[in-house]
């Protein structure tokens, strides 16, 4: 027993990860590691000190996260990952790594916000780097931004909160072509919809904190890649810049790891009928949900997701801020909160004019939100929303 074929499923994967020798007595599930430091050995033997491995000090390493780490590279199908203490640190770990003083970078217009902040108020204000923000959903403006210093192309797809598409084959193909290093943040898509690596990415990033923990109760992130990228990211990033992820933290998530393709199927499932339902309400001017057929990138999407189109929508309401608030705090079950991909349908509202929605003028009045759509009964989610549309229709213009 725990031995595994040498092909294993995606479920499989989750729940097992790359399986590990059985012995009797042992614990069904990995030990909570709590020691920051090790016993070295006293025979004389050198120690390598930038050795990643654990048994040294839990800032290089430890065994929770190397548990996790394994588990996430399996089902992404990477050779090797690197866990961060959240998501903005596994991106922040990549671009501080990765960029010299004088390096140009291509970064997707709509992304998330720390990733903005990074490279409008960071990056070429204190490091020298000229930053393109670039709408990655157009190919043709990817390749025209181009420079010879370029050493990055960023894309976030689908993006937060826009649900635009980018094409990350034809993206890779171009990065490549130009010896560029090509990041994908593949936080909205999780491993279950979309795998950067195999479409030709060098970097795919995730938020843990969303679908991949799904639960709503801890932050991580993740950086996954080829074993030579990854072991440079930890000999830098890991260890020197020390925004590692904590064994409970990395515990928790190989355990909401396991369930994610359960989740997943949920989500997706529960997203499609949402964004269909959201489609027909005559107080809706738009849905952008990459499994609509109405989707400007629904053919991409088609081709580049696979196993569905997540839980995550946008869509806008007809009328001023006072309408669009109303409706929103009409909902029951429905949380006005931050974050996603946790079991509770969530929506966020967006406020008119926000910088990085500026390239869309569509996304540039009052009244669009973002909803992650859970994993409760279809039929609560849509009587909630109903009962609001309900309750906002008295004041239709
Ligand atoms: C939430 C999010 C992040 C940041 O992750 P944290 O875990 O909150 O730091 C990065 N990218 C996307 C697309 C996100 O939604």
């Amino acid at each position: 027993m725990s031995k595994l074929p040498k092909k294993t499923g995606f479920s499989t994967r989750c729940v097992h990860g790359i399986g590990k020798e059985r012995k009797d007595f042992e614990t069904m599930c990995t030990p909570l590691y709590l020691s920051s430091n090790y016993k070295l050995p006293t025979d004389g033997r050198q120690i390598q000190w930038d050795d990643p491995l654990p048994g040294i000090y839990s800032r290089h390493s430890n065994e929770n996260e190397v548990e996790l780490e394994k588990r996430l590279a399996a089902i992404e199908g990477a050779q090797a990952c690197a866990v961060y203490a959240s998501g903005a640190a596994a991106l922040s770990a990549v671009f501080f790594s990765q960029l010299h003083a004088g390096d140009h970078v291509v970064v997707s217009t709509v992304c998330y916000t720390a990733v903005r902040r990074i490279f409008t108020e960071v990056m070429p204000v204190r490091y020298n780097i000229n930053v393109s923000f670039v709408d990655t959903t157009n190919l043709e403006a990817v390749k025209a931004a181009i420079q010879p210093g370029t050493r990055l192309i960023h894309v976030e797809t689908p993006g937060n909160p826009s649900m635009l598409v980018s094409d990350i084959e034809a993206i890779g193909k171009i990065a490549k072509e130009h010896g560029i290093v090509m990041s994908v943040d593949n936080t909205f898509a999780s491993p279950f919809c979309q795998r950067p690596l195999e479409l030709g990415a060098d970097f795919s990033i995730m938020s843990l904190t969303k679908y991949c923990n799904g639960h709503g109760d801890v932050l991580g992130g993740c950086v996954m890649g080829s074993e030579e990228r990854i072991t440079q990211l930890k000999k830098e990033a890991t260890m020197i810049y020390g925004g590692i992820m904590s064994p409970f933290t990395s515990w928790m998530i190989e355990r909401g790891l396991k369930t994610l393709p359960l989740r997943m199927r949920q989500h997706c499932a529960n997203g499609m009928a949402v964004a269909e339902f959201l489609e027909k309400q005559e107080d809706v001017d738009f849905v952008y949900y990459p499994g609509l057929k109405s989707h400007p990138n629904h053919e991409l999407a088609k081709k580049q997701m696979i196993n569905g189109y997540s839980g995550m929508l946008m869509f806008k309401i007809k009328g001023d801020a006072a309408r669009c608030f109303k409706f929103m705090t009409a909902l029951q079950m429905i949380e006005y909160a931050v974050s996603l991909g946790e079991t509770e349908t969530i929506i966020t509202y967006t406020r008119a004019g926000a910088p990085e929605m500026s390239f869309y003028p569509e996304f540039m009045q009052e009244g669009f939100f973002r909803l992650s759509v859970g994993i409760e009964d279809i039929e609560d989610i849509l009587a909630d929303l109903v009962q609001a549309f309900e309750i906002i229709k008295e004041d239709r213009s």
